[in-house]
């Protein structure tokens, strides 16, 4: 049994922090929202009056933020983390944010002696949920041994991708090649369909042909071949087209950075903003089939 502080307790850390205080380790949760609190303190955590509070006598700190400014904010303000939490604690971050802030407070944590890992998750509410996300962990081997136990009671697949800063950029590679194979294989469907040949029959074929590839057959934008994709719920979430447009920011921001060239990236962020300026982004990102259909 572990102390931990968990900060943040929304569609992801609410349970996040369940499945923590399931496993038996001693929670204390806080989050701006009261009523965020009160659900915590249903599934087991102790409440948690402020982040001081959360982390003042925990052993390992967990954060599940929106973005790079709220988690710059939480760790390094006075109230913070740093300044409030327990000598040798953890900190681990599971917050999607830029590669900067995750290096940014990083260095901040081990200033102060404090070991912190980055380890943003694939997988959405429902794997939160169930326990079983995929985090992608940057920092210290040794700290990365540490954090592993913690994250295995709400994980299923646990990576080191390296330094600090690397779970972030594992993120969002992976992400920038989902939104692209996502919009490659909405205008794969679409043409074959505009052509005559239905989705199911261009399903069988590609399926098993070299235009094979997750989003098709774990996820097909065109409804009919895989059931239990969104497509078949008009498009209902799953993974809000919002995030990945979130993700895809993310990678460009840090393509710039690094000088890296990602024409398609590029392309397909813009195509997410346009369901974004459609008022269209709380549909599911395999809803870009209706963008790229015409039917938005
Ligand atoms: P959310 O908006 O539901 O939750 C964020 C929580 O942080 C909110 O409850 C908010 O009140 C709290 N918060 C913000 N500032 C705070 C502060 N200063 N002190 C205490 N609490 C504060 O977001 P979410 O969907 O849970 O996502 C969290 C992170 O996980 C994001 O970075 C997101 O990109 C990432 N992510 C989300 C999903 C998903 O499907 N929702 C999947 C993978 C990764």
């Amino acid at each position: 049994m572990t102390k931990i502080g968990f900060i943040g307790l929304g569609n992801m850390g609410g349970p996040m922090a369940a499945n923590l205080a399931k496993a038996g380790h001693d929670v204390t949760a806080t989050d701006l929202s009261i009523g965020a609190i009160d659900r915590a303190e249903e599934a087991g955590c102790t409440r948690g009056d402020s982040v001081a509070h959360a982390v003042s006598d925990a052993d390992v700190v967990v954060t599940m933020l929106p973005a790079g400014a709220h988690v710059r904010s939480v760790y390094t303000e006075e109230y913070g983390v740093i300044a409030n939490a327990k000598d040798g604690a953890l900190f681990i971050d599971s917050s999607t944010i830029d590669v900067d802030s995750a290096r940014a407070v990083s260095n901040a944590a081990k200033d102060k002696n404090f070991a912190m890992v980055d380890a943003p998750v694939s997988g959405g509410v429902a794997a939160a949920t169930a326990g079983t996300l995929t985090f992608m962990v940057g920092g210290e081997a040794t700290s990365f041994e540490r954090a592993q136990p913690i994250l295995d009671a709400m994980g299923k697949n646990i990576f080191h991708a390296g330094d600090a800063g690397n779970g972030q950029v594992a993120k969002i590679a992976n992400y920038i090649l989902l939104g692209i194979t996502m919009i490659a294989t909405c205008e794969a469907f679409n043409l074959a369909e505009k052509l005559g040949l239905d989705a199911q029959t261009f399903f069988d074929i590609s399926s098993t042909a070299s235009g094979q590839s997750w989003s098709m057959t774990s996820y097909c934008p065109a409804p009919g071949p895989v059931e239990t994709a969104p497509s078949n719920r008009d498009y209902q979430p799953g993974f809000a087209a919002a995030m990945m447009l979130k993700d895809m920011r993310l990678a460009q921001e840090a393509a710039h950075k690094a000088k890296a060239a990602t024409p398609l990236g590029a392309q397909s962020e813009a195509l997410y903003a346009l369901m974004e300026a459609a008022g269209k982004d709380d549909l599911d990102f395999s809803g870009v089939m209706k963008l790229i259909s015409g039917k938005i």
